[in-house]
């Protein structure tokens, strides 16, 4: 029997269903998961809009305690759900189990942020008027998520929605349903109200399409590529509604000549390889100051070298397979196209064979690019980063900012003047300084500039700018 969908509180099939694969060995079918069609995503705004008033009007206690006790299952089930995330997406063990860890904290986080949501009490300027400021659910909201992280993602778009009083519609990645599935069962056995969270499995041109176009849906946070973001943020806005949007990043990680050398070759290697690069802050242009090129290039095509790439749930295993076949052909046709543009292939880049049919590909990176080329313009989401030389630091922070994204940048440098100066100027939503582009906190804002991130930033108390809406009131008391 195939996984439901989750609509109005009861667990309703479609007669459709696909399976899900595991990426490390595509003979193993992790389920069957439904896939909605458009008939039952308008039933789950039926049954989101029907139960919003009453979610609205729930104390912040019951949205608290809702929420710890989907965070406490979650949190006791991490080497279970590890394994589940594993295995549908093709992340190592020990990194599906961080990320559940963190889906976990999330939801933790979130139950005392319903308790910590304030107005404002502001003086008229009237004599005899009060003005208080105060925030409201925005209503219903639709969610909609990528493959690259089925757990963490959903968990911080659904966590403060539910938080602040808001229905949920999730449309989680087609090829990732399982991790959205346990989630969607956690929060229905937790006592969620019926039609409070509702999950909708299933095709983006069918599911997503219908989720972007009701009128009913008052608000649209979105995960994924540039090209579906911007078609989902035409037609929402089109509509009126509210939306916020994370997509694609092109992250430049600088290495001074006065970096400690060590921590440079592990930030590369982690932010550029580890979650096999499928990471929308993955460090992919290494932008090298000359005077420490060869020592970055050899430390790290040695570091490269001595990685696992295997299976995602084998002992050892320091970096799973590609996603899927798509993932694998787009990556490998970068690495061709990087080569035609005449970077050089310093390590990696072809398929590779395991003892399981799977995705498999060896680390890539190039060396002597430009930051013109199309390998360092485009989101190549895959193992693959490149070397870009610099003169010096101010050659540096000028390439790391010459792109069409904005979501993270790093710098390794020992050099205070220039780590503050380079977190002052670099255009991202996020600095890193002596660290990976990728990993950040569970319980602050994340959120890009220019063609990375639309609408206002999601995590921390920040998210409450967008699953909240704010009224002033005045009253004249007489
Ligand atoms: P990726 O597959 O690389 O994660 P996509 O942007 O294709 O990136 O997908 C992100 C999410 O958007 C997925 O859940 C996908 O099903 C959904 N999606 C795809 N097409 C549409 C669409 N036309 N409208 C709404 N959502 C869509």
């Amino acid at each position: 029997m195939s996984h439901a969908n989750l609509i109005g509180g009861e667990w309703v099939h479609s007669g459709e269903a696909a399976p899900d694969i595991n990426p490390s060995d595509t003979n193993d079918v992790v389920g069957e998961y439904d896939r909605a069609n458009a008939a039952q995503v308008h039933d789950a705004i039926t049954a989101a809009r029907a139960a919003a008033p009453g979610w609205a009007r729930a104390t912040p206690q019951v949205r608290a305690d809702l929420l710890d006790k989907v965070g406490s299952e979650i949190l006791a089930r991490r080497t279970e759900l590890a394994d589940l995330l594993a295995r549908e997406e093709g992340k190592t063990l020990a990194e599906a189990a961080g990320e559940v860890g963190r889906a976990g904290q999330i939801f933790k986080f979130f139950a005392g942020e319903a308790l910590r949501l304030q107005g404002e009490r502001v003086a008229s300027v009237r004599p005899g008027v009060e003005v208080e400021i105060t925030r409201e659910p925005v209503g219903v909201v639709g969610l909609i998520t990528p493959w690259n992280f089925p757990i963490a993602i959903p968990a911080w778009k659904i966590a403060p929605a539910l938080a602040f009083g808001n229905c949920v519609v999730l449309k989680p990645a087609e090829i990732v349903p399982g991790c959205a599935w346990a989630v969607a069962d956690i929060i229905h056995r937790a006592g969620a109200p019926a039609g409070v969270f509702n999950l909708v499995m299933g095709r983006g041109s069918v599911v997503g399409e219908v989720l972007v176009g009701d009128d009913r849906v008052d608000a649209i946070s979105f995960t994924g590529s540039v090209p579906t973001g911007q078609g989902v943020l035409q037609r929402a806005a089109k509509r009126g509604a509210k939306v916020q949007l994370e997509m694609g990043g092109k992250n430049p990680l600088v290495v001074l000549a006065d970096a400690d050398m060590a921590v440079a070759v592990r930030s590369a290697l982690d932010g550029a390889f580890f979650s096999t690069g499928q990471r929308c802050t993955a460090s992919s242009r290494l932008i090298v100051e000359q005077a420490a090129h060869d020592r970055f290039v050899s430390g790290l095509t040695e570091a490269i070298r001595k990685q696992v790439v295997d299976d995602a749930r084998k002992q050892g295993t320091t970096i799973g397979p590609v996603v899927n076949q798509a993932q694998l052909d787009q990556d490998l046709r970068y690495v061709d196209i990087g080569q035609k543009e005449g970077a050089t292939l310093a390590i990696g880049g072809e398929r590779l064979n395991r003892e399981t049919p799977g995705f498999y590909m060896a680390p890539a990176l190039f060396t002597g690019t430009r930051n013109d080329m199309q390998i360092n313009r485009e989101e190549i989401f895959g193992p693959v980063a490149s070397v870009v030389p610099a003169r010096d630091y101010d050659e540096a922070l000028a390439i790391a900012n010459d792109t069409p994204f904005g979501l993270c940048a790093g710098i390794c440098t020992t050099s205070l003047k220039h780590a503050r100066h380079f977190q002052r100027n670099s255009e991202a939503g996020m600095v890193m300084v002596n660290l990976p582009t990728a990993g950040v906190d569970y319980h602050v804002p994340f959120g890009g500039r220019k063609g990375s991130s639309y609408g206002s930033r999601e995590q921390g108390r920040y998210a409450a700018e967008f699953y909240t809406t704010v009224k002033t009131a005045y009253v004249n008391a007489g």
